[in-house]
């Protein structure tokens, strides 16, 4: 399988959205599924409640390819709902893995669909195999799973709590019971999580442009450490965790989220032109065109363009219809999806020194195809800038990211990557110019909001399954049956 997006980008690794309250809970779950269909393409679930029974849909493909079909979504009763995309890398794409995942408990049913990642589900998930568990999927979801269906505590909410308190690691999770809709954020609130209204329902979601498709006002934001209840006595606010500093993931602003998201109160799209601005006011050399590589270096492109005066204008297109999975991922076919993607638009390079904006380097490849067909074209000078500071570290907290090794900015100097990827020059967006472009105050300051392991190696939670021992064992086998 070779997913449409970009091999050579970090990958969110799923979207949640969940309602209570609406006749067409299941339509509604659909639709906000679609506009966060950017969050993964590899399979998407839904799962809706009425009385005591559930109903499920989940399958392999992306949201349009499993709910456009009414007969589906018209199996899907109840007025509550939740559902989840999920991105997994190339092969990876289990049946058996899709969510939201479904068990039946002592105290009834419950559903389950998580964004994030668990540092120490392989730990606990060995724990639990060794007192007679029995795993159905390779994901660290179900860990959760197992632990709420042996909590001694009586409610769903309580025993919920309990497991939670077990794990370590990002989570932004909506589960569906008999008669509720929950939404829980871990306490560093790695991953976004919204709460909507639309008319007498409650929604939850992983990013505002969701409540947007469905009509649905935005409420605020669920808080790190935060779980919520929708029932029919309203909505429920608690917040059973200690508490623990806030580490949003700074790398949605950059490219994660949709640029029409509002997080946390602050626009996607305005953070990514102020990136832009502040790379050109860091980094600026003389040049002709300022050129995003698009879809994703738009924003930053502009904000660039703007801040240098130098003219903004599309000298890469793109082409929007690259088929999903008719070849195999070997890196000659990866090198030519490069291709089939992007086209240089060669009336507005030609004879110019130009400056190109992205959003990202992983590990280099696409980088590399970029920079030549913009030469290709007749471009004087190439300068690429990037709206992200270098990548030298994986992600563990629900981005699915290449292993370090394979990461360009781990591995070479700034004038080596340069080299490598054929530029006059090249520059990154500093930290601290990314925390002053994000609006908040320096990244050392007492009041740092953000997790930016990725760049700083600085990770807020212990990495419990990768360091050695038993638990990287484990680590491996699971690896090797995704
Ligand atoms: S390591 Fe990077 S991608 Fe992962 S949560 Fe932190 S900032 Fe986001």
């Amino acid at each position: 399988m070779f997913p449409a997006s970009d091999p050579d980008k970090m990958h969110e690794e799923c979207g949640v959205f969940g309602i209570f309250g609406h006749a067409s809970a299941a339509a509604h779950v659909a639709l906000g599924l679609h506009a966060l269909q950017h969050r993964g393409q590899e399979a998407a679930g839904i799962v809706s409640c009425e009385g005591e029974r559930f109903y499920t849909h989940r399958g392999l493909g992306e949201v349009g390819e499993n709910f456009a079909d009414q007969s589906v979504i018209g199996t899907l009763l109840g007025h509550m709902a939740i559902g989840h995309v999920r991105y997994s890398t190339a092969g990876g794409a289990l049946l058996r893995n899709v969510q939201p995942f479904f068990a039946e408990f002592e105290f009834g049913g419950l559903s389950i669909g998580h964004n994030g990642n668990l540092t120490n589900a392989n730990l606990l998930r060995r724990e639990l195999v060794k007192q007679g568990c029995l795993f159905q999927s390779t994901s660290d979801t179900e860990v959760v799973v197992h632990l709420i269906a042996r909590s001694q505590f009586s409610t769903v909410e309580d025993r919920m709590v309990d497991a939670l308190k077990q794990v370590e690691g990002a989570y932004s999770l909506v589960a569906l019971t008999e008669d509720s809709v929950i939404g829980v954020r871990d306490p560093h609130g790695f991953r976004p999580l919204v709460l909507g209204r639309l008319d007498q329902a409650w929604i939850l979601a992983s990013e505002t442009c969701a409540l947007d498709i469905i009509g649905a006002e935005y409420v605020r934001d669920v808080e790190a450490g935060e779980m919520v209840i929708l029932s029919e006595q309203g909505i429920k606010s608690l917040r059973p965790f200690n508490k623990a500093p806030k580490r949003f993931c700074i790398f949605e602003y950059i490219y994660f989220a949709r640029p029409d998201s509002v997080i946390e109160g602050i626009s996607v799209y305005d953070t990514r032109k102020r990136i832009g601005a502040e790379l050109a006011r860091e980094s600026h050399v003389p040049a002709d065109v300022v050129i995003p590589v698009p879809d994703s270096g738009v924003p930053a492109a502009l904000g660039y363009a703007q801040e240098s005066g130098v003219p903004f204008d599309l000298g890469i297109i793109r082409n929007h219809y690259v088929g999903r999975t008719f070849i195999e991922p070997t890196d000659g076919i990866r090198n030519l999806g490069v291709k089939m993607k992007h086209n240089a638009n060669r009336a507005r390079i030609e004879g110019k020194r130009v400056i190109l904006v992205d959003d990202s380097i992983v590990r280099g490849t696409t980088s590399i195809k970029i920079v030549n067909m913009v030469r290709a074209a007749g471009a004087k000078e190439v300068h690429m800038r990037i709206s992200s500071p270098p990548t030298v570290n994986s992600c563990f907290f629900g981005i699915d990211t290449p292993e370090r090794a394979k990461l360009m900015a781990a591995r070479m100097s700034l004038e080596e990557m340069a080299r490598h990827i054929g530029v006059d020059s090249l520059a990154f967006i500093s930290i601290d110019g990314l925390y002053r472009a994000v609006g908040a105050g320096p990244r050392d300051g007492e009041n740092r909001l953000f997790c930016d392991a990725c760049f700083t190696s600085d990770y807020p939670v212990p990495l419990t399954d990768q360091n050695g021992g038993e638990a990287a064992r484990q680590y491996t086998l699971l690896s090797e049956t995704r």
